[in-house]
């Protein structure tokens, strides 16, 4: 492999490392305010000596960040076909909107008539949510899909709470995100895990076993982790709801349905949704994001306060719900990302969403097809918007894993797909392609994969030893987890 050790970069320094005592970015204006001696208000927290932070100019700051951002992978860099995440590419316009003055310069603490355009644009949004989930009463406060789980188990514990019915436990397929069992422990609930059926949806008769009054709700994903529709799920929510349980739906897949079907017909009483995958915000690496809950009219009572409602004359304002669960969100959650949706909403119109979902399941389904003689495919029948191969053909002729060959695919300059998730299938590889690639670039990640397949059988050590052309090659995974060193220690 030296040929192609010869072409790392040498490592460049670090902003740490460069600059000069005498260099600056800025020049902070001359002080308007008392100076104070900081040691007398922080008595022994003061620290003794001056933090060492990098003197650079305004031009090394630039390249510092450009760097960071080159070595970086993005949707904008290349193909990120990461399963669940829905990695889409994020419309300009959408940024545009976020950015204008009014919206960005707001201030939490305004008063309400001089923020009526973004109370006009939550409201707005509350609206398109209701009518694409088919559940009316919407809150946007929470931060991410987990924390839009944890509101919604929160909004339906209040809801049995309030009919003096104490239930114990929450149902979840074995396909489910992890998010979920988390949250629903996270809530006080016990976990009951039903299987899957041999068509990757719910298995029914393991439901009706585990079906009874303790039951608070049933947890599903539609379309689930494996991208499959459950095709009983009309049949699931009906006997979710004969104990007096409910139907929670993490939405975190609406982008396969969306103008199509509603979680609302379906018999789902509550469910989030993912803006920042479905509705184009850019993800991944932290946040922030956002986790809108949609319920039923009769859970609506229940929300986080507070929501935006609408006097009829024209004015909008904040108000609490009566029998509010509280807050779930300092102010009004994370509005550059409410701007972004709704930007994305209104530039797209109904056709446009509709559209969206099935081209989604379009691309989803060729690259299945395209890739189905090569791996392992564990559920053959029409996928959504997302599909599961399995690498255990490869492993089991060529001892490689799917580990090998989602690391060959970086030096095809593609984002590797989700793999060893879902947990149910040996050696996963989870791909969602999007509705937003082009069918040159879908066609060329076929070609990426083939490649691979072809490389498992001729040369596994290519594979065991990739990626070649990356600025850092194998990592020590579990270390990173494990002991992570993310401080820079000076050299002295
Ligand atoms: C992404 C995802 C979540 C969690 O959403 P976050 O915004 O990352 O908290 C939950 N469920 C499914 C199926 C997901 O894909």
């Amino acid at each position: 492999m030296s040929e192609h050790m010869k072409r790392e970069p040498i490592a460049r320094p670090l902003i740490f490392e460069i600059g000069a005592p005498e260099s600056r970015c800025v020049e902070a204006p001359p002080l308007d305010v008392a100076d104070i001696d900081l040691s007398q208000v922080l008595g022994g927290s003061a620290r003794a000596t001056r933090p060492r932070l990098p003197h650079v100019t305004e031009g090394e700051i630039a390249r510092h960040y450009e760097h960071l951002a080159s070595v970086n992978f993005g949707v904008d860099s290349g193909f990120y076909p990461l399963g669940s995440c829905t990695m889409k590419y994020n419309p300009k316009i959408d940024e545009w909107a976020c950015r204008l003055p009014g919206f960005a310069g707001a201030h939490p603490y305004q008063p309400e008539q001089t923020v009526q355009g973004a109370l006009g644009l939550m409201y707005g949004l509350q609206e398109a949510l209701g009518e694409i989930s088919g559940l009316p009463a919407v809150t946007l406060q929470p931060a991410a899909g987990a924390h839009g789980e944890l509101t919604a188990l929160m909004v339906i514990r209040a809801h049995h709470v309030s009919n003096g019915d104490a239930r114990k436990r929450v149902i979840i397929p074995d396909a489910a995100h992890g998010t979920n069992p988390a949250t629903v422990a996270m809530c006080g609930y016990t976990v009951t895990q039903v299987p899957s059926n041999e068509r990757g949806g719910v298995d029914l008769d393991a439901l009706a076993a585990a079906l009874d009054t303790d039951v608070a709700a049933i947890m599903l994903t539609n379309p689930n982790t494996l991208g499959l529709f459950d095709e009983n799920i009309v049949e699931i929510t009906r006997m979710v709801h004969d104990v007096g349980a409910l139907a929670y739906c993490d939405g975190a897949n609406l982008n396969a349905i969306m103008g199509k079907v509603r979680p609302g017909d379906m018999g789902f009483d509550a469910m989030h949704i993912n803006l920042h995958k479905t509705f184009a915000t850019p993800h991944g690496g932290g946040g922030p994001g956002s986790g809108p809950v949609c319920v039923t009219e009769t859970l609506a009572s229940f929300l986080p306060s507070p929501i935006v409602v609408h006097d009829g004359a024209g004015a909008y304002a904040l108000s609490t719900p009566e029998h509010s669960i509280g807050r779930v969100k300092a102010f009004l959650g994370n509005f550059g990302v409410l701007v972004r949706a709704y930007t994305y909403i209104r530039a797209l119109g109904a056709e446009g969403i509709t559209e969206v979902s099935e081209q989604a399941v379009l691309s989803a389904n060729y690259l299945k097809e395209k890739l189905k003689s090569a791996f392992e495919l564990p559920y053959d029948r029409v996928c959504m918007h997302e599909f599961v191969l399995s690498g255990s053909r490869q492993r089991k002729a060529n001892g490689v894993r799917t580990l090998d060959m989602a690391k060959r695919l970086l030096d095809h300059g593609v984002h590797p797909p989700t793999i060893y998730f879902p947990l149910i299938v040996d050696e996963a590889i989870m791909i969602e392609p999007t509705e937003t690639e082009s069918l040159e670039t879908l066609d060329r990640f076929v070609d990426a994969m083939l490649a691979i397949a072809r490389e498992a059988e001729e040369n596994p050590d290519l594979l065991h030893d990739a990626p070649y052309t990356t600025p850092v090659r194998r990592l020590d995974e579990a270390k990173a987890v494990k002991e992570p060193d993310l401080a820079w220690k000076p050299a002295t």
